[in-house]
């Protein structure tokens, strides 16, 4: 049985993510002090406050309408390279949802997979160069190689979440390629990269929560 994730639902990950990150506040910020400008969280939490700010207007759209939106609301609100990063993800997801109202265990690897290009695209990254793509990328390979091994959708949602922690971790003996981490004589070499980090509690927070709730 595969996973069935309604717009109302999506937008209770979001707020579980929300608060997920608001909780993380001075985590993410020592962080983002280490190896950047320490403004991640001020940023991220910004976007995720306004966004949620929306639930109700955001629970009566379709899918790729509510995503659209999401991606607009962080374009707009979010300052950083976060915002323009999360702000494109969102917008490429909706057209990845286009002609959807219900998110099955193959258009959650699309829409994860549609982000990830988005981010590779517009931050001129790939995966390796220390930054929020290697947690999402090793999540959404360690999700599309348990899909393919027809692995039950919860062991999927499981392996995503342990590949985007794994993709995290990762992130610590990196040399930076992109973001403010490239510019340190060490390349950030010793610390969590905090973008990495904070894609990755999204990711838990949407794999526990389909888990719970859409299963
Ligand atoms: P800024 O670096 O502009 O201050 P934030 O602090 O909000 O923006 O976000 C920093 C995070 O953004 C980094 O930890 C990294 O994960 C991610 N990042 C920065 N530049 C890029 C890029 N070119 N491609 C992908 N991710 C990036
Ligand atoms: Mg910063």
């Amino acid at each position: 049985m595969s996973i069935s994730m309604t717009v109302p639902a999506y937008v209770a990950y979001l707020n579980k993510a929300a608060a997920e990150i608001e909780r993380n506040k001075d985590y993410i910020t020592a962080l983002d002090s280490k190896t950047g400008d320490g403004d991640h969280w001020v940023n991220l939490n910004m976007g995720f406050q306004k966004v949620i700010s929306l639930s109700a207007e955001l629970e009566g759209m379709t899918l790729p309408a509510m995503l659209k939106k999401v991606g607009m609301t962080m374009m707009s609100a979010v300052g950083g390279s976060s915002g323009v990063l999360y702000g494109g993800a969102y917008m490429a997801s909706a057209k990845a949802a286009e002609g959807h109202d219900l998110i099955d265990d193959a258009l959650l690897l699309a829409i994860l997979d549609a982000q990830l290009q988005s981010i590779m695209d517009r931050g001129k990254a790939q995966p390796g160069y220390k930054t929020m793509l290697d947690s999402l990328h090793q999540g959404i390979e360690a999700y599309r190689a348990a899909l393919d091994s027809n692995a039950d959708s919860n062991t999927a949602l499981q392996a995503l979440k342990k590949g985007a922690e794994d993709g995290a971790e990762a992130t610590k003996n990196m040399e930076a390629v992109k973001g403010r981490a490239s510019y340190q004589t060490n390349k950030g070499v010793g610390d969590l990269d905090p973008g990495a980090v904070t894609m990755a509690m999204q990711l838990q927070c949407l794999a526990d929560y389909i888990s719970e709730n859409c299963l």
